[in-house]
């Protein structure tokens, strides 16, 4: 339609209004290009972690410049109806947490301090830590993780807590030299080391499975983790779980869980052990998952490793299983 006839008149503001308007109209734009910004960074993998992680902390000030936007510019009848109330709330929601994350209050509660207690390097690129933790430790549930600051300067990074809890707030990592800062780590810590630890977090959780279906456990490579803390948990109870554990290593021989895992195992009756090692032409696939159904029912696949692994079996377990495999995953990335 052309010329205005019909259009909902424009409100008029004037003075401090209209300076607000403008500004919070100029924020939106900005707000909306930076996080376009953001996204792009965000689903841009090679851009550098540490980076992105710095940048990212702007969230909650573009949240704000958005909300600030919305709040000016909507209309004015719209806040005696239902969009406007949604809005609002929405609205007052977003900015409470936003202003707690700006506060840095985001998981303050969940913070602990320790030392480290022990540190073994059971193969070149694998670094096992132990950590005494005090009283603000409030245990962790096994396959949990939480974020590890061992420096400062370089902040925290995740790991999973590879042992179970015995309520004595001591926690053990197997740390994989994955990256710079892995790869220099076992130089620059010593036993007696001061720590800071947030979690715990995570919801790879034994708790969580379910009892109905049969367990197919699989991990590839240091995706072993939460499966140490959870076998390490079933040592208190052994019998209780029942389940496949395949665990994809590029060569059984020289591979530094293989004796734990087979000791863990040896002692529970209900873990059928596969050591899958590739160099040895044992690469795990879909059909032997599929071949360790026993029951016609339904499976629950525990999956942490590699995320070309996850993809391969996702892809061919649903086109053999027919739905009758319920993926559970645990990623090893933030983003
Ligand atoms: C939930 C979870 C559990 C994990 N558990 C384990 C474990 O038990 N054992 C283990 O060896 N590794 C684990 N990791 C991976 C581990 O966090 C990274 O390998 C490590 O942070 C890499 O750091 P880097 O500086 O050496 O590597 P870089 O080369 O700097 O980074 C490699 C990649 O690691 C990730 N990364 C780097 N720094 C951080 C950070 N501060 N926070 C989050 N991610 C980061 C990014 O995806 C980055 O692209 C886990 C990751 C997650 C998300």
């Amino acid at each position: 339609m052309v010329g205005r006839e019909g259009r909902i008149p424009k409100e008029q503001f004037t003075g401090f209004q209209e300076v607000m308007r403008d500004l919070a109209k100029d924020m939106g734009e900005w707000a909306f290009y930076l996080l376009l910004a953001m996204l792009v960074i965000t689903l841009w993998k090679r851009f550098p972690y540490k980076t992105w992680r710095v940048v990212h902390q702007a969230m909650p000030v573009l949240y704000l410049m958005l909300a600030l936007h919305a709040a000016m510019l909507a209309p004015t009848d719209y806040w005696t109806q239902p969009v406007g109330i949604l809005i609002a709330l929405l609205g007052a929601a977003g900015i409470y947490g936003a202003l707690y994350s700006l506060a840095g209050r985001i998981g303050r509660a969940r913070r602990a301090s320790g030392t480290v207690t022990a540190i073994e390097q059971p193969v070149p690129d694998v670094l096992t830590v132990t950590c005494q933790l005090d009283n603000n430790w409030r245990g962790h549930r096994p396959g949990q993780f939480a974020f590890i600051t061992f420096d400062e300067k370089e902040g925290a990074h995740p790991f999973t807590i590879a042992s179970a809890d015995r309520g004595d707030r001591s926690i053990s990592f197997q740390i994989k030299a994955l990256g710079d800062y892995t790869r220099t780590l076992g130089k620059r810590l010593e036993v007696g080391h001061a720590v800071k630890v947030e979690g715990p977090y995570g919801r790879f959780d034994m708790a969580r499975q379910d009892a109905s279906a049969q367990q197919i456990w699989i991990a590839g490579g240091i995706g072993v983790t939460p499966f140490l803390a959870w076998l390490d948990s079933l040592q208190q109870t052994p019998g209780q779980v029942s389940a496949d554990l395949h665990y994809c290593t590029r060569d059984r021989t020289n591979d530094p869980f293989v004796a734990r895992i087979q000791a863990s195992c040896a002692t529970l009756p209900g873990i059928r052990l596969h050591i899958h090692g590739a160099q040895q032409g044992e690469t795990l696939s879909a059909a032997d998952v599929a071949a360790a159904q026993t029951r016609s029912s339904r499976s629950e696949i525990w999956f942490c490793g590699p995320q070309g692994l996850a993809e391969k079996l996702k892809h061919e377990l649903g086109r053999i299983g027919q739905g009758r495999f319920r993926f559970h995953q645990e990623a090893f990335e933030m983003r």
